[in-house]
């Protein structure tokens, strides 16, 4: 009961659904040349970045289409907002297996759209192969950033301040009651998790403004501590995190008030997609500012301090008595 009969070939799919989104960028060529262009505006270098999804790894075959293909896409501009670029255009690979059904695709392809026109950039080209595999869909995101302006890991000083946007561990917690690990699943807060892991909402807003008030930024995708540690080893500092700063959505508190070992899934739990960045104390005004115009929530959670000797590890996390807690790979303890 293959389906491969109702696919039409390669060509016929990129004509009908890849080529209309790459109208608008003149440097697509329509998807009939073998490769794009892409100018850089003037005083600005392009940032590249991919990331890759797999069925049965980061989506379910079930997941609706267009779902994916936006989850696909986001994950890209969440890197970008983070290192402070402005979105202007993508690739796309897909490798399809031979199951995968023309209204699957088509579906895709609308979803696509749909984030284009939030985003505001075209497909510029990618490949298109088969598959012996679950679907495989790897993206190229690029962006434009003043020359030599983009925000990295390794910048951040001892004294900044630590942020973070939006709220942590929703994302985790989505998963959890997806995999059937909340006793309440089909509750408001429940759903409002669900979302939050199904669909990124990167802040494509807030990076580029980051440039020039913060000093080290990246995006919040392996969790808060792993991403956390990134900039400490990078900028070759320590971070001091105070946790009831962390700023937790109404469903997240929620979740903790039956469960306070799920702190561990919020700290260390992934996909969240904020950014998590450092900046001087005196950065503090524009950045409230900023927040203010951009409704992006951005909250501060600690500070960088230089590296002592007597640390174990370089992210110390203090509960809401002073005390620090103890960390490992399997999560949380108190000491
Ligand atoms: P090649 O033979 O060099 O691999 P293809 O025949 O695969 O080139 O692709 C033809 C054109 O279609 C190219 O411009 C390519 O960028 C574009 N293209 C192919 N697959 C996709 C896709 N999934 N999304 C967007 N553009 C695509
Ligand atoms: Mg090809």
């Amino acid at each position: 009961m293959k389906k491969t009969s109702t696919l039409p070939g390669e060509f016929e799919l990129i004509a009908r659904y890849f080529a209309p989104l790459a109208k608008g960028f003149p440097g697509a060529y329509g998807l009939l040349d073998d490769a794009a262009v892409i100018a850089p505006l003037p005083g600005h270098e392009l940032v590249a970045k991919t990331d890759a999804i797999v069925g049965g790894v980061h989506f379910l075959p079930d997941d609706p289409p267009d779902l994916v293909a936006r989850k696909a896409l986001r994950v890209n501009l969440s890197d970008l907002a983070a290192k402070g670029a402005v979105p202007r255009a993508y690739m796309l690979d897909i490798m399809l297996p031979r199951t995968v059904t023309e209204e699957w695709i088509a579906a895709f392809a609308r979803g696509l759209a749909q984030d284009q026109d939030v985003y505001g950039m075209h497909l510029i080209g990618g490949d298109t192969d088969s598959t012996p595999g679950p679907v495989t869909i790897a993206i190229m995101a690029f962006g434009d950033v003043a020359t030599g302006r983009m925000l990295r890991r390794g910048g951040a000083r001892a004294g900044d301040t630590v942020f973070v946007t939006g709220t942590i561990g929703d994302a985790a917690l989505g998963l959890e009651v997806l995999r059937g690990q909340s006793a309440r699943p089909d509750t408001e807060a429940a759903n409002f998790l669900v979302d939050r892991y199904r669909l990124p909402q990167p802040r494509v807003t807030l990076g580029p403004r980051l440039v020039g008030l913060a000093s080290a930024a990246i995006d919040v995708s392996d969790g808060l501590l792993a991403d956390l540690r990134h900039i400490c080893e990078a900028s070759e500092l320590a971070a001091l995190i105070e946790a009831p700063r962390v700023p937790l959505s109404t469903a997240a508190r929620a979740a903790l008030a039956t469960a306070a070992e799920r702190l561990s899934t919020v700290f260390t739990g992934g996909d969240d997609y904020e950014i998590l960045f450092t900046a001087p104390p005196a950065a503090l005004s524009e950045l409230t500012e900023l927040s203010q115009t951009l409704d992006v929530p951005i909250t501060a959670i600690g500070r960088m301090e230089s590296l002592s000797a007597w640390r174990k590890t370089p992210i110390t996390v203090l509960d809401e008595s002073g005390k620090p807690f103890a960390f490992d790979r399997g999560g949380w303890t108190h000491f």
